[in-house]
């Protein structure tokens, strides 16, 4: 087992960093629509519990994917660098536009 404590909850997400530099924020989902994943290409069925993949952009800017927990878990975590767990509350959508739309550097301590 790794030691981020899992995957992320209802309390809790992950942040980890691309190698590009880029804050990844994987958050739980529930899916409202049909989704297809991105590590197996297969489908997210609706009301399944899923995993939301969030990239806050260093240069500015988000994008974000839907992801099998499974698959996050397997594929896209191990290649993040410093995952950490995050209270959930600060993953929400919100607050993590916010984020993107600020150029780092112009980032308060
Ligand atoms: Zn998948």
């Amino acid at each position: 087992m790794s030691d981020h404590s899992g995957l992320p909850s209802v309390r809790w997400s992950l942040r980890g960093l691309t190698d590009e530099g880029d804050e990844a924020w994987l958050i739980r989902g529930i899916s409202r629509k049909l989704y297809r994943c991105p590590g197996c290409h297969g489908e997210i069925e609706i009301g399944a519990e899923h995993t939301i993949v969030q990239y806050v952009r260093r240069l500015g800017g988000t994008e974000h994917h839907h992801w099998h927990r499974r698959c996050a878990e397997e594929l896209l975590i191990p290649e993040l660098g410093k995952v950490k767990r995050i209270p959930a509350g600060e993953s929400s959508q919100g607050k993590l536009e916010a984020r993107g739309r600020r150029k780092s550097g112009q980032r308060r301590r």
